[in-house]
């Protein structure tokens, strides 16, 4: 059997807190054997990661397993690439030798079937939620960044953990209009690209949204989540199935 799609995936927010959702990740890989010619994983694989470093701490039972997964799926022929997402940003080198994924910067394109495609992650076109784009810029900070990965993985886990009560506490008095993505910011961001097609997660709200771009048919598909749907965007020539 030839591999003849092309996979997506985002937001798994992979943790040891939720097993079953490992062990799916580790099923959809052993899945795409054979039938995907790539897999791209469009950021926030993990709830987070305090470094690549993490594979030697205690953290690292949950985390090993799930490298090596990715890693046999690599060494099976699928390509692998992997897109920083706001909670896995730190992910780096180390990681990538690790899996066999190829590190994407934060916005790439590519050759989709003929379609130029833009794939991010997709939070920084939530701009109307100017607090998380306040943050965000903090903690994306290389000084920052390397003050956090100098600390021993004890303060490392216990800051992410503080860091995620603080903005899930946030995200509860915004509305949903304010954590979505800003129109504006969408066709800018195409039109700097020079694409009509877009990919990404983030936002939790799986759809293919069709619309016209300066006079051109456009898409812009959202990937889904772990926490609701195990959801996959598979593409063939002209064919999108998002589940
Ligand atoms: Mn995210």
């Amino acid at each position: 059997m030839t591999a003849h799609s092309t996979w997506f995936i985002s937001d798994l927010h992979l943790d040891a807190k939720r097993p079953e959702i490992v062990h799916a990740f580790i099923q959809l890989l052993g899945s795409a054997k054979g039938q995907a010619s790539a897999l791209y994983i469009l950021g926030d694989l993990f709830e987070y990661w305090i470094g690549d470093d993490i594979v030697d701490s205690p953290a690292g039972q949950l985390v090993t397993p799930i490298l090596a997964s990715l890693k046999q799926l690599s060494d099976q022929g699928t390509q692998l690439y992997f897109t920083h997402g706001n909670r896995d940003f730190l992910i780096g080198e180390r990681f990538s030798e690790m899996t066999g994924c190829t590190l994407l910067p934060e916005q790439q394109v590519i050759d989709l079937y003929g379609v130029p495609t833009l794939l991010m992650h997709g939070d920084t076109l939530c701009t109307d939620d100017v607090e998380y784009q306040e943050l965000r810029k903090m903690f994306y900070d290389k000084t920052r960044r390397a003050q956090f990965l100098a600390l021993d993985f004890e303060s490392r886990i216990a800051e992410a953990n503080r860091i995620r009560e603080i903005s899930q506490s946030k995200m509860q008095d915004k509305s949903d209009e304010i954590m979505d993505v800003n129109p504006q910011a969408v066709a800018q961001t195409m039109r700097q690209a020079a694409v009509t097609q877009l990919i990404h997660g983030h936002t939790h709200r799986p759809a293919i949204h069709e619309f016209e771009l300066d006079g051109q048919a456009a898409k812009r598909i959202v990937l889904g989540d772990w926490y609701h749907q195990m959801s996959c965007l598979k593409v063939t020539e002209g064919q999108f199935d998002l589940s």
